[in-house]
């Protein structure tokens, strides 16, 4: 049929349909009921953390506790994520012998939730008893999920060790099933074969899982190097709140923020690959003493702009790059136009903010050299300061930066004068905010 005609006859049709409208369609009567109030449809900020322990692995608290931390101290998303566990079972039953930080923080939970909701191997008629139910995520979410306001996203870290012995985690966001860590040769390896665990589920259940590598410098696990060649991982912790992370690096090994822009000149000039996003978490272990060597909740978290509060709302939005990460400073916006990267920062009293912007340029010095320790193990490597280099910086609430174009990318990184509100090291580490890293369109052929 001549499609001329094909789209006349397509127009008589819609114009024969009858239109129903709800108003007179009985499907939208209500008997009485409620009807709840759609959820906020408009551009947000929602905060979350994820990265999180509790009594299903090695964290010292009950798990309904832990979330009503967060749900209490203005988060909207929180990712409870135990080492290679996803707390699904019916039947798991904590021995308090086994675990003091059970027996210690009971009576708190008990006070909390109430004899009613709280489960013991107590006899009806007893008061002693040993053992307290482990309550099961998807048990305890509907205590604290609202529409629009609070959500948990099922999560996992997936610990694991190279064969040659280093420390290898990973969480896994929106799962259905446990991960169990995949092993490798290699760290590079390792890494692989869980991302490729991952992405096996997640085509399985039809559902997107995000994949991120903890805290590379825990026990010196995970060189920039590592990271730059396994494409496939997105995203990494350029802050984790735990002592002992070496977010700071140390003379042999660089900083977190070095190990991004190392990453991503790899990246982007070798391997054509696009660059790493960096995240914030808390990786919290420990719920109660403010003492520095505990790992607290509130030390670093991310800011996702979505439309709707999600597991694949805010998967998609930080896919897209359209996050930032905290450790204590908050920004009203910002924004990449494809010409001008620019921020604003929502000001605490009495804190001065200095905002850089880190990048590499094309034609940069590419020479890295081997870095050794006592035993003539090599470690990583040095580059020059070509890469990473601070092409901006300025104090005040605003920052913006033009882009040349030849930068391979750019991102920002904003230090405030105080320092982050738990402390876990000495010195402290100054509050901070993250942006991702962006790049120049390409150009046009000649
Ligand atoms: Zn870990
Ligand atoms: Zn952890």
């Amino acid at each position: 049929m001549p499609r001329k005609i094909a789209r006349r006859l397509c127009l008589l049709l819609v114009g024969v349909v009858p239109m129903i409208s709800p108003a007179a369609d009985p499907f939208y009567e209500s008997s009485g009921g409620e009807t709840p109030p759609p959820p906020a449809s408009e551009l947000r900020w929602w905060k979350g953390n994820l990265h999180t322990h509790t009594l299903w692995s090695d964290g010292e608290e009950y798990p309904e506790m832990i979330v009503d931390w967060y749900k209490r101290n203005g988060y909207q998303f929180l990712a409870l994520s135990d080492h290679n566990v996803f707390a699904e079972s019916e039947n798991f039953w904590i021995e308090l012998a086994r675990r003091p930080a059970a027996a210690h923080h009971f009576p708190g939970y008990l006070a909390r939730f109430g004899k009613d909701w709280v489960e013991t191997d107590a006899a009806d008629d007893a008061s002693t008893f040993s053992r307290v139910r482990l309550k099961p995520l998807h048990e305890f979410r509907a205590l604290f999920e609202e529409p629009g306001r609070f959500l948990l996203i099922n999560s996992e870290e997936i610990t694991d060790r190279s064969g040659t012995g280093k420390s290898v985690h990973m969480n896994a966001h929106n799962l259905n099933e446990v991960i169990p860590p995949q092993g490798g040769a290699t760290v590079r390896e390792t890494i692989q074969n869980n991302l490729n665990a991952v992405k096996s589920q997640s085509e399985r259940i039809g559902r997107d899982i995000l994949p991120h590598l903890n805290h590379p410098n825990w026990e010196w696990g995970v060189t920039a190097e590592d990271l730059a060649y396994v494409t496939d991982e997105r995203f990494f912790e350029v802050f984790n709140g735990v002592l002992g992370v070496h977010n700071e690096g140390d003379e042999l090994h660089a900083d977190t923020d070095r190990i991004w822009d190392i990453i991503n000149t790899i990246r982007i000039a070798e391997l054509n690959a696009p660059p790493i996003f960096g995240l914030a978490v808390d990786d919290a272990h420990h719920y109660h003493d403010t003492a520095f060597h505990n790992h607290l909740p509130g030390r670093g978290w991310i800011f996702v702009r979505s439309r709707y509060l999600t597991p694949e709302h805010i998967i998609r939005a930080l896919r897209a790059g359209d996050f930032y990460a905290s450790s204590g400073v908050t920004l009203r916006d910002f924004q990449f136009d494809g010409e001008t990267y620019q921020l604003e920062i929502e000001p605490e009293e009495g804190v001065t903010y200095v905002t850089e912007f880190f990048g590499t340029r094309q034609g940069f010095d590419p020479a890295s050299e081997p870095v050794f320790d006592a035993a003539g193990v090599e470690l990583t490597h040095r580059y020059s300061p070509d890469v990473g280099e601070v092409l901006q910086r300025s104090e005040g609430t605003r920052a913006s930066y033009r882009l040349t174009g030849d930068e391979l990318y750019v991102r920002a990184r904003v230090t405030a004068s105080v320092p982050i509100k738990y402390p876990y090291s000495d010195p402290p580490a100054p509050r901070r905010a993250w942006t991702q890293p962006v790049q120049p369109p390409a150009r046009p052929a000649n």
